[in-house]
Formats: structure tokens, C-alpha cells, sequence
């Protein structure tokens, strides 16, 4: 079975052995905890039970709570509200003794199939309710990988009919219903039809696509998704094929990065996959290399092939994928502050790539995600070997902490694009993603320093010369910018910070506001709010932030007696000269 990827969520330590026997059977599975509960002992920590589950939900992460069904329908009910229910993840309670197996939403998404086999687990009667389930022994309507269901609404219709008493055939290939228990009538009007030809079929049809189609494109440099789609949707009729059952669409090596195929791919829900072929060869010659079972041409053109197998396509044994380099940031630290783009890159990687903390802080990893984790300060090799790991088909995400155009990663892979990079290496889908900086995660913690006008610096003289950072400080410092200091000491770096607050000290006043962020959304997260002329350089370490006010930074008290530093969004008008 392929890899489930659940969230197995744990209350108290009391659930901790069942929950990691549930692990060890569920392949890519991870213990979701709360971190004041069960500290360490969860590969991922949530600070709200509620939010954390809802948001599972939303991103269809299948959720096996070892808790009371009650908790868990009340944190999810507000999800419940507009969704469709073939949207809902699997989601099951389980006893914290093992002693009952619930599922309660996500029949169509596969949670009966996940209660049979945590029942057979456990040695308990999953408490199935479902009444197709109970009849049939599976469920019509959430056929396996590699098939799709024609039309849910008919299909509801389909189940009731046999509920009520009709017999059924089927016709075609469906191995996975060999064990159901179907009222089998070889005479039957209702028929359970394998098909990858497209509609519905009549009233009394149980349509299932199976992914068996391949499509081969030429298609021309400017072309656009909206063309590409005009030229598959009459391709498709042509031949009356589902679009459902196109699994994959294969081109040549050279245009696996041409943007509206890409587009275009992904909008059908095809897997794009390339050939080592030369672009001028028949698209048919591409199928024939892609794909590695028997299957047979339907169409042959010079622009187009299409070609159908006996059944579903192995998609990963399909040609090669187009190498993916994502550079994205992990925020500070706390999962609650990793973006959903950047979340959803790290889950659909292959390898990732990193400075070894970031790398640990990007897990827990998937089962057959690889970690290449690497020292400090090696960031140009880290790039390449991105590259090259790109350049041979896989998924790389390059993980920095906070942002990654921000004193990280994503400056260093693009100088390596700029030196004389390969050609394959320029093929690589090449994306970006932002993530929240520490400067960003401090002043949002202290108020608001960053309100006006503002320069960050790193105090880094690694890979600049002091001279420069000591001039861009007076300068900085005398336009009244807040500054932010990343990188601001560290043993190797002992007395630069000193010099620089010199430099500042000579512009700013004593009482300037000065916020200090140390592993802010981190554990052991520390603000201190202190002034220009109290501030020591032993204040400071290399996990800190340092912003200085401007001359109109200040601070408010909030409830609680909590000071809040900001900055204005306004700015006194300079004394007029006479
Ligand atoms: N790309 C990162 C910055 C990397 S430079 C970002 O956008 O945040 C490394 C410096 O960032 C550290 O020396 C420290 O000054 C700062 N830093 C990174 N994470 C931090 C955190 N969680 N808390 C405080 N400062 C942090």
C-alpha cells in the first residue's frame, strides 16, 4: 500500500505505545503532539489542538485521533460546514487502548479501508456504519490508485439500487472487487464498467476510469495552456476518452520546461514526464520510450500520439520526471510560521537539502524522502549539489531558516546559475518560495520597530569587507533608518559588533529603543527590550536579532504592564532653511 502520510495526534503520554505501533504500520505516518504534553517524544509539535486539526483537515492529511470520538467531531465541526465530503480526509478515532476503531469521516476518501486494516492491527471489529461498507465489504465509490470514479452523484444512485435489492455485472478490469461481496448477476441491468471512454453511462452504470491513457505533444515555443488544452480536449473526443483517464503526458527531454505545458499538465491532473529523444522524432517514438508496459497507439501524428494500456500507468516507471529545485524558507522555527506553499513543497520533495538544523528542523521526514544535510558556510557546494540532484529528475527543496532571499540560500543558488552552470542545471524548474524572517518574527513580537523607513544589515565580515559595513552603518545611521543586525557576533566575529554600535552611538541617542530577538519562535524564545546606551555586546549571540530604533521609534504600554516598541508611520518635517 502506498505511503498513508497520517497524522497520528496523541493527547498524553498514556497514548504514546499505541501510537507508535500505529507509526510502524502506517509508512509515512507522524505523532502529532502538544509540545507542553509530550515534550520531545512527538516527531511534530502543536500549540492548539483545534486550529492544528482543522488545519489538517484542510490540507486532507488523514487524521487518526487516539482520543474520544466527541473531541474530535467538536474541533472539527467548524470545518464541516461548506466542505463536500468526497473532500474529507479519512478521519478515525482510536481508543488509547487499542480497544476500538472509529471512523468517522472520509468513506470516499478511504477511512473504511484505513479502519479495516488498524482493525485487523489491533484485533478489533472497526466500528464501520456505512451501509455499503457493511454489505459489500468495500466501497464502491473510493476505488483503489490508478482508477477514478466517473460520477459520484450516479454513483450514490448505483450503491442504493444494489442496497435495495438490484443485482450487478461488471465489465472490464477490476481486480480490487474480486474479494467484495457483490450481488453478482451475469444478467444484471446494473453494470460496474471499466472504462476509459468517456461519459457516464446510462442510469444504471457504475462508471470507473481506469489511468490508462498516455498522451504524447508537440507543441510549438509559444504555444499556451489555453491552445494546449484546445488541441488534448479535441484529442480526447476524437478518440471519446475520459480526460480522467489520462495519467501522463510525455515530451521530449528539451520542452519538459516549456510553461504551458507544465501549466497545462497540472491543471488536468496529468504527471508530465520526459524522454531522451530528439525533439524532431515522432510523438508516438516518445510513448513507445516512456512507457515500460504493454500498451497500443490510438493515434500518430506529427504533432500528436495517444496510446492506451491494458492498465493503469505506472507513472514513476514512465519516462523521467523533470528535475524541481525549490528554495524556500522555514520561517524561525515554529511550524505555525512555515507558509503553506513552502509546507507543500517539503512534503512533495525527494531530497532535501541543507545546513544540518535546518535540514532536522524541516523533518520529520517522509519514508524514502532523503536528507542531505551539510555544515555551515558551505552554501555554493550545497547549491550545486542541488543542481545536480535536480538535474537528474528528483524534487530537491533547499531549506533555509526565515527567509530565503535573506542573508541564505536562494542568492547562492542563483550565483551558481550565473558562473557556467551546466545546461541541464538551467533546465530545472527553478522556484522560490518566501518564508518569515527573523527580523519580521522579532518586531512582531516587540510591536512594531519595523513601521517606517528601515535597512537590514548583516554584520557578517565574511564575505564583505568591515570597511564596507562600517561605511553602510554611518550611512544607514545617519539617514535615521531603523536598523535590523543579522549574523551580529560570534567567535570567530568577537569585537565587530562593538565597533558597529560605536559607529551608531555617534549618531543616535542613548535612549533610542533597542529590541534584542533571540531564537524568536524557537523553544526557549527570548525579547529584550532595552535602550542604545544600555546595550553590551555579551547581550548578544549569533542566534539574535538586534534592531536599533530611529529617532522617532518608542514605547507603549498594553495591558499588563507589556511594553510595546514602534516606530511611526510618519516623519517630522525637516526645519525649513530660511
Ligand atoms: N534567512 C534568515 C537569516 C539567516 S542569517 C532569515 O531570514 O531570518 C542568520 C542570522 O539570522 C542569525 O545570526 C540571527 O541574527 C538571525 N536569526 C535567524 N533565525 C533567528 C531566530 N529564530 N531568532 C533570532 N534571530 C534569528
Amino acid at each position: 500500500m502506498a505511503d498513508m502520510n497520517a497524522a497520528i495526534i496523541v493527547l498524553g503520554p498514556g497514548a504514546l505505545p499505541l501510537a507508535r505501533r500505529l507509526r510502524d504500520a502506517l509508512p509515512g505516518s507522524a505523532i502529532h503532539g502538544a509540545r507542553q504534553r509530550l515534550g520531545n517524544a512527538a516527531d511534530l509539535v502543536y500549540q492548539d489542538f483545534g486550529a492544528h486539526l482543522r488545519d489538517l483537515h484542510a490540507r486532507r492529511v488523514p487524521i487518526v485521533a487516539l482520543c474520544a470520538a466527541g473531541i474530535l467531531i467538536r474541533a472539527l465541526a467548524a470545518s464541516l460546514g461548506d466542505g463536500h465530503k468526497q473532500d474529507d480526509p479519512p478521519v478515525l478515532a482510536v481508543a488509547e487502548d487499542g480497544s476500538a476503531v472509529v471512523p468517522l469521516l472520509g468513506g470516499l476518501g478511504g477511512a473504511h479501508t484505513l479502519a479495516r486494516r488498524l482493525g485487523a492491527l489491533l484485533g478489533v471489529a472497526p466500528a464501520i456504519t456505512a451501509s455499503g461498507e457493511l454489505r459489500f465489504g468495500t466501497c464502491l465509490l473510493n476505488p483503489p490508485q490508478g482508477y477514478v470514479l466517473a460520477d459520484l452523484e450516479q454513483g450514490k444512485h448505483f450503491v442504493s439500487d444494489l442496497l435495495a435489492g438490484a443485482g450487478t455485472r461488471i465489465e472490464g478490469e477490476a481486480p480490487w472487487l474480486a474479494p467484495a461481496r457483490l450481488p453478482h448477476d451475469a444478467h444484471a441491468e446494473h453494470i460496474i464498467r471499466i472504462t476509459p471512454q468517456a461519459g457516464t453511462g446510462a442510469a444504471n452504470e457504475l462508471r470507473i476510469h481506469p489511468r490508462s491513457v498516455a498522451l504524447a505533444l508537440r507543441c510549438q515555443a509559444h504555444e499556451d495552456s489555453a491552445t494546449l488544452e484546445q488541441r488534448i480536449a479535441r484529442l480526447l473526443a476524437q478518440h471519446d476518452l475520459a480526460p480522467a483517464s489520462v495519467a501522463v503526458l510525455v515530451v521530449p527531454r528539451s520542452e519538459a520546461h516549456h510553461a504551458g505545458l507544465q501549466a497545462t499538465a497540472k491543471a488536468r491532473g496529468m504527471a508530465l514526464r520526459h524522454v531522451d529523444s530528439d525533439a524532431q522524432t515522432l510523438p508516438a517514438t516518445w510513448l513507445h520510450l516512456a512507457l515500460a508496459q504493454p500498451h497500443r497507439l490510438l493515434a500518430d501524428t506529427p504533432l500528436a500520439a495517444v496510446a492506451i494500456a491494458d492498465a493503469p500507468i505506472d507513472v514513476a516507471r514512465s519516462g523521467a520526471s523533470h528535475g524541481r529545485l525549490t528554495v524556500l524558507g522555514l520561517g524561525p522555527g515554529h511550524s505555525d510560521f512555515l507558509l503553506p506553499a513552502a509546507r507543500h513543497a517539503l512534503e512533495t520533495a525527494t531530497d532535501i537539502v541543507g545546513y544540518t538544523p535546518y535540514v532536522a528542523m524541516a523533518g520529520p521526514l517522509r519514508p524514502g524522502q532523503r536528507a542531505h544535510p551539510s555544515d555551515n558556510r558551505e552554501e555554493l557546494a550545497r547549491a550545486r549539489h542541488a543542481f545536480e540532484l535536480a538535474a537528474q529528475g528528483r524534487h530537491v527543496a533547499v531549506v533555509s531558516s526565515g527567509d530565503p532571499g535573506i542573508f541564505a540560500m536562494a542568492a547562492a543558488v542563483l550565483e551558481i546559475l550565473q558562473d557556467d552552470a551546466p545546461p541541464a542545471w538551467h533546465e530545472v524548474d527553478l522556484r522560490i518560495l518566501p518564508g518569515v524572517s527573523a527580523a519580521m518574527a522579532t518586531a512582531a513580537l516587540a510591536g512594531a520597530p519595523l513601521g517606517h523607513d528601515f535597512c537590514l544589515l548583516s554584520l557578517s565580515d565574511h564575505l564583505k569587507p568591515w570597511t564596507v559595513i562600517q561605511q553602510r552603518l554611518r550611512l544607514a545611521a545617519e539617514a535615521d533608518l531603523v536598523l535590523g543586525f543579522y549574523n551580529p557576533i560570534s567567535r570567530q566575529r568577537p569585537w565587530q559588533l562593538d565597533d558597529a554600535l560605536d559607529i551608531v552611538r555617534r549618531y543616535r541617542r542613548g535612549d533610542t529603543p533597542v529590541v534584542l530577538g533571540r531564537d524568536v519562535g524557537r523553544p526557549g524564545e527570548q525579547l529584550t527590550t532595552t535602550t542604545l546606551q544600555q546595550l553590551r555586546s555579551d547581550m548578544v549571540d549569533m542566534r539574535t536579532v538586534v534592531i536599533v530604533g530611529s529617532s522617532t521609534t518608542r514605547r507603549v504600554t498594553g495591558a499588563g504592564e507589556r511594553t510595546w516598541v514602534y516606530t511611526p508611520r510618519w516623519y517630522p518635517s525637516p526645519p525649513q532653511r530660511p
